[in-house]
């Protein structure tokens, strides 16, 4: 028989993939001997197997969970159901990889009304009881019937307008017993059915909503943007009630061990008295600072230090825990590796590497890779920064600047940003349902909300600037307006926030790009260190290609040519050569853009001081550079000599049903070989110019012919290429050398890789062209349909960004050992969009590329990420 249900005294926190990671530590904790609250993990195959049989709970699991059950009655010698002695429990959810604000806790499980009023009297603490009981039905209701949160907050706002009250805890045990009351008519109405009182259909109704939330659209977003297997499934845990509402003498908080804003090591927390579960976080009341405790509880506060110390020692890293004071009493009630901002990230590591607590490599392993992105977004540019004065501030909850419209809702946020606007979602405090407007948002300004708020965790996670918890806003969500420092403001205005001081900008704050300075640069020399694939970038002008320098990248990949054709002046002499009807006519409009390429190829040969330079030669259809104007027509005609009706003739011609799939890469070399000679011409001759000037460097052009599917093809266009350009280093009296090789995106040219090789110094594979061509379908149209393969499970991921490792993959592993064999010298990379993703490049580093290329921004990502998949093939 399978074991679906572990006491947290069989497992360990090796078992994260079966008990998750909840589950894992809190069984880790209780093995360590520290004070947690009894309690079982129904496994994450339990999960799994509840879909599979159809979203039910199957009755040897569930017969496992009741023994569970009877196990915790019998060490705590409480009862489930029972009146006197009654064990109440809470129900957690808790995956592999935590998923914050994703899935949802019920509290206080196993109360009805009998039991309720029995605990009220026996207790001599009604307020308490009653407490519980509204809490439990809030909860039940919302996570398991889905009735939807805001009617119970309606009701206990009326309650408290009624009593004249401003916080929850000024009701009295009789206001909350009404509530309570108020709660169960507003289920019944809600449901059409009394609300449930039997423990154990109570504890199913739990445990099933939490495999569920698996599934829910908040999740799928989350598991997608964090690369989560749907398969994983979320364990749920089971766990005995430590109660931090019964009285002054008790509370909850949540503290990090070290500062997950900043990474500054020391205790870093919140606490309130008097509360319950995630009262703290959900930014109702203002909680205390963490040291505050020392004073209203100086035991438990000495034995709450001495645990975070035996944390991080243990894990070695820095631990974000929940705990609960009952009477005195600490319990802990969670662990685990905190989440934190990129910056914390990277000093946490050096620090811990300092402390000797990690070796180099281990910090190296420690940083998630896609966290770089914020360090390398944009912060305020230092000389207005200080030239502004705030008009408000709140706490600096997530790094980084943000600058944008106001806006007050999570959709618009969404709506706007698809419009192409820059947003700063102002809220009165945020919920997971905001998440995706959250994303779309710069940056995110809350009223409400403490550093551990909702907003200030999800935004730190996503590495989006977030300022939280400024009181000083009059808020007016309804409609669309507040006011700060005596100003109003609507949907549309402009304000900037900077996540890191908290504080509040009236209008627009310039911003500027980032650098890798202090413990960033640090971790990029150890991954450098330890890392055997190289990073290259795509860069089309030398302005990015130096950018991506500064960022380490070691060469070029990728340069597209035709970018550089819509400057000024140029565009009107590449159109003349697409317009041309005869060869003489083309040869002389390529002879006034020759000079042009030249200069930016010689750019680019300058920026990269001697790494290699990959050019990848004229790749799209032509129609997308063609006039739409009838004055550029007109002006177009003139040039060269022809009427306005035999240009638009021309341009009609090159229409075409699927140019993605027409007269595009090397056909139109094939088609027009005075077009890849005068890029050849133009390469050589900016090579020769800057090699003479700087004789030391290492200037080797790679000539690379896109959207090759036949050696045939390859070969004719190669031709040219050499005869130009042996020609031109000759008449240079020059002893430069080139390479020429192939983009790999047409499956026929992977599966014929062996052939390819023979002519090819080196292959870099298009993944773009690459993917849509594998599956067969349009990069630009696939957007249409992608949501649908989402809900439907056939994708969890963008195969665009994230690459297709089992077909796409396979066609490149294919493609390196048919042609390595035929070619020892010839060398590999990648320079889709996937030599920026992280998953991506471990997949290249595994099939043994020796380069990927990305986008400037991308480099120190793909560098780390590299320097990863060595150490833990190293490890491995
Ligand atoms: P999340 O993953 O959203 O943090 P948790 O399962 O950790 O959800 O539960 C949220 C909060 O509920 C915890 O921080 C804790 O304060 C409270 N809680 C959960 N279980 C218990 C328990 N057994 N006793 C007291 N409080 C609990
Ligand atoms: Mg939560
Ligand atoms: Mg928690």
């Amino acid at each position: 028989m399978a074991k679906w249900v572990y006491m947290f005294t069989e497992g360990n926190a090796n078992m994260r993939n079966l008990l998750g990671g909840k589950g894992a530590n809190l069984a880790e904790m209780t093995n360590l001997g520290l004070p947690v609250p009894q309690g079982f993990t129904i496994t994450t195959e339990a999960c799994t197997q509840y879909y599979e049989d159809g979203r039910q709970i199957n009755d040897e699991i569930m017969a496992q969970i009741m023994e569970a059950i009877t196990k915790m009655e019998g060490v705590t010698g409480k009862k489930f159901g029972d009146k006197e002695n009654p064990l109440l429990v809470s129900v957690r959810s808790g995956a592999r990889a935590s998923m914050p604000g994703m899935m949802d806790t019920i509290l206080n499980l196993g109360l009805n009304e009998e039991v309720v009023n029995t605990l009220a009297e026996k207790s001599n603490n009604p307020r308490w009881a009653w407490d519980c009981y509204r809490r439990f039905i809030q909860m039940y209701s919302d996570v398991v019937m889905e009735v939807g949160k805001k009617y119970f907050e309606e009701l206990i706002d009326e309650m408290k307008t009624k009593r004249g009250v401003k916080q929850d805890v000024e009701l009295t045990a009789e206001d909350l017993k009404e509530l309570a009351e108020q709660f169960k008519a507003e289920y019944k109405e809600k449901i059409g059915a009394d609300f449930p009182t039997d423990p154990k259909e109570q504890l199913m109704g739990a445990i099933k909503a939490v495999f569920r939330s698996w599934d829910n659209p908040r999740a799928n977003v989350y598991r997608r943007d964090n690369d989560i297997p749907y398969s994983w499934g979320t364990a749920v845990n089971v766990q005995m009630m430590a109660f931090g509402n019964m009285g002054d003498d008790c509370g909850t908080g949540v503290a990090f061990t070290r500062d997950p804003a900043t990474g500054a090591n020391g205790l870093f927390g919140e606490f309130l008295t008097n509360a319950q579960g995630e009262d703290v976080v959900a930014g109702v009341r203002t909680p205390m600072h963490i040291t505050e405790m020392e004073q209203k509880f100086p035991e438990a506060f000495v034995q709450f230090k001495q645990v975070c110390k035996t944390l991080e020692d243990h894990y070695r890293d820095m631990q974000d825990m929940e705990f609960t004071v009952e009477h005195g009493k600490l319990y802990m009630l969670q662990t685990r590796n905190g989440k934190r901002t990129a910056q914390a990230a990277l000093k946490i590591a050096c620090d811990l590497v300092d402390e000797g607590m990690r070796t180099e490599e281990e910090a190296v392993a420690m940083i998630d890779p896609r966290n770089l992105d914020t360090l390398l977004h944009p912060q305020f540019d230092a000389a207005a920064l200080k030239a502004a004065t705030p008009m408000g501030k709140g706490l600096g909850a997530s790094p980084g600047a943000a600058c944008g419209k106001i806006v007050f809702t999570a959709d618009d946020a969404v709506e706007w940003a698809e419009r192409g606007e820059k947003v700063v979602l102002v809220r009165l405090e945020t919920s997971p349902e905001d998440i995706t407007g959250m994303k779309s948002a710069q940056g995110i300004l809350t009223v409400r909300g403490g550093m551990t708020s909702h907003a200030a965790v999800v935004a730190r996670g996503m590495g989006e600037c977030c300022v939280s918890g400024c009181g000083d806003i009059a808020m007016d969500e309804e409609n669309k307006k507040f006011t700060l420092a005596g100003k109003e403001f609507h949907e549309g205005d402009f304000i900037s926030i900077d996540g890191t001081t908290g504080n509040i900008y009236d209008g627009i704050i310039p911003t500027v790009d980032a650098t890798i300075a202090g413990e960033f640069g640090r971790i990029m020399a150890w991954a450098d260190k330890y890392r055997t694939m190289k990073v290259r970038t795509n860069a089309d002008t030398p302005a990015d290609a130096k950018k991506a320098v500064e960022l380490g990248a070691e060469g070029i990949g990728l340069c597209r040519t035709e970018h550089m054709f819509f400057g000024e002046g140029r565009i009107d002499a590449f159109r003349e050569m697409i317009c041309s009807t005869t060869v003489e006519e083309r040869e002389k409009a390529l002879a006034k853009v020759l000079p042009y390429q030249q200069e930016d190829f010689e750019g680019l040969f300058e920026a990269l001081e001697g790494n290699p330079v990959t050019i990848r030669f004229l790749d799209p259809p032509l129609h997308e550079f063609v006039p739409t104007e009838e004055a550029d027509i007109k002006k177009l005609a003139d040039a060269q000599g022809k009427t306005v009706e035999e240009i638009k003739t021309i341009i009609d011609s090159l229409h075409e049903f699927n140019p993605m799939m027409g007269h595009r890469g090397c056909r139109l070399a094939v088609t027009y070989p005075e077009i890849a000679k005068m890029q050849t011409t133009a390469v050589i001759r900016a090579a020769i110019k800057v090699k003479n000037a700087h004789p030391d460097w290492a200037i080797k052009p790679e000539i690379m012919i896109p959207l090759v599917g036949d050696i045939k093809e390859l070969k004719y266009v190669k031709k040219f290429v050499v005869e130009t350009a042996d020609a031109e280093i000759k008449a240079a009296g020059s002893d430069l050398q080139y390479e020429v090789g192939t983009m790999i995106e047409i499956p026929r040219a992977a599966l014929t890789a062996d052939e390819i090789a023979k002519e090819a110094d080196f292959f870099c594979f298009g993944t773009n062209d690459l993917t849509q061509m594998t599956y067969g379908f349009s990069r630009d149209d696939a957007g249409k349909f992608l949501n649908a393969y989402y809900d439907a499970k056939i994708f969890e991921n963008d195969p665009f960004a994230k690459l297709d490792q089992v077909g796409v993959g396979k066609l490149m592993k294919m493609a390196i050992e048919l042609g390595r064999p035929v070619n020892p010298n010839l060398h590999v990379g990648i320079c889709g969009e996937h030599g920026g993703d992280p998953s991506s490049v471990e997949f290249c580093h595994k099939i043994g590329l020796n380069y990927v290329s990305c986008s400037p921004f991308r480099v120190p990502i793909a560098r780390l990420a590299a320097a990863q998949a060595a150490i833990a093939e190293k490890n491995a």
